[in-house]
């Protein structure tokens, strides 16, 4: 197991549709292993494998709080087969936008199909953080990210913000400092 980098914005990866699954092998286990490992580090609560540079369907979850026991939850070429028109609207982070948060409004609820780490097919209905977090990670597998669902303003300012840190190659600071960081979605 090992804690690999996660991929940062304007990291042009991050916007690769990911290929998905179709055999659970020994490098996939360890990728998933990796994964976990990552993201319990960062710490997060999801990840998907594009954040560390593999651009397969593979999503990590762990939605558990501090003071309960560990529940890491995999998902193989999740998708949403239903969404709820009820909306609801959360204060999201991305592990790839670090130390950036913005509300979001998505579906409330959706219905995810998925694999197992056994490739038995799957599906959940999710509500409230858990539909957050799926719907999150699910379109990292499709290149997609947090700030896509903001205003064109809000993501033009934070995308330049990274951008130029990613030219000095310096941390990049948070945007405010009364941004009280929430989840790191991931
Ligand atoms: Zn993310």
């Amino acid at each position: 197991m090992a804690i690999r980098d996660i991929l940062i914005i304007p990291d042009k990866r991050l916007r690769l549709n990911s290929e998905a699954v179709k055999t659970v092998d020994k490098s996939l286990r360890a990728l998933i292993d990796d994964m976990f490992e990552t993201m319990y580090a960062a710490p997060g609560i999801g990840l998907a494998a594009i954040q560390i540079g593999v651009p397969k369907r593979v999503v990590t979850l762990d939605l558990a709080k501090k003071d309960e026991p560990k529940q890491p939850q995999v998902f193989l070429n999740p998708e949403v087969v239903w969404a709820s028109d009820e909306k609801a609207i959360y204060e999201e982070g991305c592990l790839s936008i670090p130390e950036y948060y913005e509300e979001v409004e998505r579906p409330k609820a959706v219905k995810v199909k998925y694999l197992d780490a056994e490739l038995r097919p799957q599906e959940i209905e999710a509500d409230g953080l858990l539909a957050t977090c799926l719907q999150h990670e699910i379109d990292h597998t499709n290149g997609v990210l947090f700030i896509d669902h903001i205003s064109k303003l809000k993501r033009d300012m934070v995308v330049k913000k990274f951008k130029k840190a990613a030219k000095k190659s310096e941390a990049v600071k948070p945007l405010a400092e009364d941004q009280e960081p929430s989840h790191h979605i991931g």
